[in-house]
Protein backbone atom coordinates (compact mmCIF):
# COMPACT_ATOMS: atom_id res chain seq x y z
CA UNK A 1 0.00 0.00 0.00
CA UNK A 2 1.07 3.76 -0.91
CA UNK A 3 2.03 5.99 2.03
CA UNK A 4 -1.25 8.60 1.85
CA UNK A 5 -3.09 5.56 1.33
CA UNK A 6 -2.19 3.64 4.86
CA UNK A 7 -2.87 7.61 6.38
CA UNK A 8 -6.12 7.73 4.37
CA UNK A 9 -6.98 4.30 5.55
CA UNK A 10 -6.25 4.69 9.33
CA UNK A 11 -7.93 8.75 9.33
CA UNK A 12 -4.68 10.42 9.76
CA UNK A 13 -4.79 12.19 6.55
CA UNK A 14 -8.93 13.52 5.31
CA UNK A 15 -8.65 14.97 1.79
CA UNK A 16 -11.27 16.65 0.01
CA UNK A 17 -12.91 17.78 3.36
CA UNK A 18 -14.35 21.40 4.42
CA UNK A 19 -12.38 21.60 8.01
CA UNK A 20 -11.91 23.91 10.90
CA UNK A 21 -8.55 24.13 12.74
CA UNK A 22 -7.81 25.21 16.03
CA UNK A 23 -6.79 28.42 14.66
CA UNK A 24 -9.82 29.79 13.49
CA UNK A 25 -9.28 29.02 9.18
CA UNK A 26 -10.85 26.82 7.28
CA UNK A 27 -9.12 24.28 4.91
CA UNK A 28 -9.66 21.67 2.45
CA UNK A 29 -7.49 18.47 4.50
CA UNK A 30 -6.69 17.46 8.13
CA UNK A 31 -4.02 15.75 9.46
CA UNK A 32 -3.75 13.85 12.47
CA UNK A 33 -0.75 12.16 13.48
CA UNK A 34 -1.68 9.95 16.59
CA UNK A 35 -4.32 8.28 14.67
CA UNK A 36 -1.92 6.14 12.82
CA UNK A 37 0.41 4.84 16.38
CA UNK A 38 -2.36 2.33 17.13
CA UNK A 39 -1.60 0.69 14.39
CA UNK A 40 0.97 -1.38 14.98
CA UNK A 41 1.36 -3.17 11.68
CA UNK A 42 0.66 0.33 9.44
CA UNK A 43 3.74 1.79 11.52
CA UNK A 44 6.16 -1.00 10.62
CA UNK A 45 5.30 -0.63 6.60
CA UNK A 46 5.89 3.53 7.17
CA UNK A 47 8.87 2.82 9.10
CA UNK A 48 10.55 -0.11 6.65
CA UNK A 49 9.92 2.77 3.86
CA UNK A 50 11.74 5.32 5.33
CA UNK A 51 14.46 3.11 6.40
CA UNK A 52 14.92 1.94 2.74
CA UNK A 53 15.04 5.24 2.21
CA UNK A 54 18.51 5.86 3.80
CA UNK A 55 19.88 2.15 3.77
CA UNK A 56 23.25 1.80 2.33
CA UNK A 57 24.03 5.70 3.76
CA UNK A 58 26.07 4.68 7.20
CA UNK A 59 23.65 5.52 9.76
CA UNK A 60 24.82 4.50 13.24
CA UNK A 61 21.61 5.90 15.32
CA UNK A 62 18.44 6.77 14.75
CA UNK A 63 17.30 9.61 16.71
CA UNK A 64 13.62 11.61 17.08
CA UNK A 65 12.28 13.89 19.28
CA UNK A 66 9.55 12.20 21.81
CA UNK A 67 6.61 11.30 22.18
CA UNK A 68 5.67 9.54 18.62
CA UNK A 69 9.13 9.87 17.33
CA UNK A 70 9.84 6.97 20.02
CA UNK A 71 7.82 4.70 18.10
CA UNK A 72 9.80 5.74 14.78
CA UNK A 73 13.20 5.93 15.63
CA UNK A 74 12.58 2.10 17.35
CA UNK A 75 11.51 0.61 13.96
CA UNK A 76 13.86 2.47 11.42
CA UNK A 77 16.78 1.18 13.54
CA UNK A 78 15.30 -1.90 13.21
CA UNK A 79 15.09 -2.42 9.57
CA UNK A 80 18.04 -0.51 9.06
CA UNK A 81 19.62 -3.02 10.94
CA UNK A 82 18.56 -5.72 8.82
CA UNK A 83 19.39 -3.93 5.55
CA UNK A 84 22.75 -2.94 6.50
CA UNK A 85 23.19 -6.00 8.56
CA UNK A 86 24.45 -3.86 11.59
CA UNK A 87 23.16 -2.97 14.48
CA UNK A 88 22.10 0.65 14.17
CA UNK A 89 20.87 2.16 17.55
CA UNK A 90 18.05 4.15 18.10
CA UNK A 91 17.34 7.47 20.46
CA UNK A 92 15.35 10.28 21.36
CA UNK A 93 15.45 13.72 22.70
CA UNK A 94 13.46 15.24 25.47
CA UNK A 95 12.35 18.66 25.37
CA UNK A 96 13.65 21.17 28.55
CA UNK A 97 14.06 24.76 28.86
CA UNK A 98 17.73 25.91 28.77
CA UNK A 99 19.71 28.23 31.12
CA UNK A 100 19.27 30.66 28.79
CA UNK A 101 15.21 30.19 28.79
CA UNK A 102 14.53 28.76 25.53
CA UNK A 103 12.83 25.21 24.95
CA UNK A 104 15.79 23.04 23.12
CA UNK A 105 16.43 19.25 22.81
CA UNK A 106 18.32 17.20 25.12
CA UNK A 107 19.38 13.88 24.83
CA UNK A 108 19.69 12.27 28.73
CA UNK A 109 19.20 8.75 29.82
CA UNK A 110 23.17 8.52 28.96
CA UNK A 111 22.63 8.73 25.13
CA UNK A 112 24.46 12.22 24.40
CA UNK A 113 27.24 9.81 25.19
CA UNK A 114 26.54 7.46 22.33
CA UNK A 115 25.98 10.60 19.75
CA UNK A 116 29.91 12.02 19.50
CA UNK A 117 31.45 11.09 16.32
CA UNK A 118 28.18 9.09 15.08
CA UNK A 119 26.46 9.23 11.80
CA UNK A 120 22.85 9.99 12.93
CA UNK A 121 19.21 9.80 10.92
CA UNK A 122 16.47 12.55 12.31
CA UNK A 123 12.97 10.65 12.25
CA UNK A 124 9.65 13.02 12.97
CA UNK A 125 5.95 11.70 12.29
CA UNK A 126 4.86 15.11 10.77
CA UNK A 127 6.50 18.39 9.62
CA UNK A 128 4.26 21.43 10.30
CA UNK A 129 6.93 24.13 10.49
CA UNK A 130 10.03 21.85 11.06
CA UNK A 131 10.85 23.06 14.48
CA UNK A 132 10.78 19.80 16.83
CA UNK A 133 13.00 18.39 14.41
CA UNK A 134 15.08 21.04 13.87
CA UNK A 135 15.94 20.95 17.89
CA UNK A 136 16.97 17.17 17.04
CA UNK A 137 19.42 18.55 14.33
CA UNK A 138 20.80 20.76 16.63
CA UNK A 139 20.95 18.60 19.50
CA UNK A 140 22.97 15.97 17.55
CA UNK A 141 25.32 18.79 16.03
CA UNK A 142 26.03 20.04 19.32
CA UNK A 143 26.96 16.67 20.82
CA UNK A 144 29.39 16.04 17.29
CA UNK A 145 27.35 13.67 15.54
CA UNK A 146 26.99 14.18 11.74
CA UNK A 147 23.17 14.63 10.77
CA UNK A 148 22.67 12.35 7.64
CA UNK A 149 19.38 13.43 6.74
CA UNK A 150 16.01 13.99 8.18
CA UNK A 151 13.18 11.09 7.49
CA UNK A 152 9.67 12.00 7.90
CA UNK A 153 6.14 10.09 7.53
CA UNK A 154 4.51 13.69 6.51
CA UNK A 155 5.64 17.35 5.30
CA UNK A 156 2.77 19.17 5.81
CA UNK A 157 3.84 22.15 5.36
CA UNK A 158 5.98 22.54 3.00
CA UNK A 159 9.19 22.49 5.29
CA UNK A 160 12.65 23.01 3.52
CA UNK A 161 15.88 21.36 4.18
CA UNK A 162 16.99 24.55 5.30
CA UNK A 163 14.47 24.73 7.80
CA UNK A 164 15.50 21.82 9.64
CA UNK A 165 19.37 21.73 8.51
CA UNK A 166 19.26 18.70 6.99
CA UNK A 167 18.39 16.77 3.79
CA UNK A 168 14.45 15.97 4.18
CA UNK A 169 13.61 12.60 2.93
CA UNK A 170 9.34 12.20 3.10
CA UNK A 171 6.94 9.71 2.46
CA UNK A 172 4.02 12.21 1.87
CA UNK A 173 3.91 15.82 0.65
CA UNK A 174 0.62 17.47 1.09
CA UNK A 175 0.10 21.21 1.46
CA UNK A 176 -3.05 21.87 3.25
CA UNK A 177 -4.56 25.25 2.00
CA UNK A 178 -5.58 27.18 4.53
CA UNK A 179 -8.24 30.15 4.55
CA UNK A 180 -9.81 32.95 6.50
CA UNK A 181 -13.55 32.41 7.20
CA UNK A 182 -14.89 35.25 5.41
CA UNK A 183 -12.56 34.23 2.40
CA UNK A 184 -13.17 30.54 2.49
CA UNK A 185 -14.13 28.64 -0.88
CA UNK A 186 -15.97 25.71 0.66
CA UNK A 187 -18.23 28.01 2.60
CA UNK A 188 -18.87 30.08 -0.41
CA UNK A 189 -20.13 26.56 -2.21
CA UNK A 190 -22.12 25.74 1.14
CA UNK A 191 -19.95 22.94 1.31
CA UNK A 192 -20.90 20.79 4.84
CA UNK A 193 -18.64 21.52 7.62
CA UNK A 194 -16.60 18.26 8.95
CA UNK A 195 -17.39 17.99 12.70
CA UNK A 196 -15.76 14.89 13.19
CA UNK A 197 -11.98 16.45 13.24
CA UNK A 198 -10.50 19.86 14.04
CA UNK A 199 -13.34 22.63 15.34
CA UNK A 200 -15.84 22.20 12.88
CA UNK A 201 -18.67 21.42 15.75
CA UNK A 202 -17.90 24.41 18.01
CA UNK A 203 -18.10 26.39 14.73
CA UNK A 204 -21.48 25.11 13.69
CA UNK A 205 -22.80 25.48 17.38
CA UNK A 206 -21.36 29.46 17.57
CA UNK A 207 -23.02 29.96 14.51
CA UNK A 208 -26.66 28.90 15.44
ZN1 LIG B 1 -15.23 27.37 5.31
Amino acid sequence: MEPLQIFKKVGAIITDTHVVYASGKHGNAYVNKDAVYPHTKDITSLCSMLAKEFAGAGVEIVAAPTIGGVILSQWVAHFLSELDKKEVLAVFAEEETSSSGDKKRFFKRGYDKLIPGKKVLVVEDILTTGGSAKKVVDAVKELGGTVLGCGVLVNRGGVKDSDVGAPIAALVNIKLEAWNESECPLCKKNVPVNTDVGKGREWLSKRK
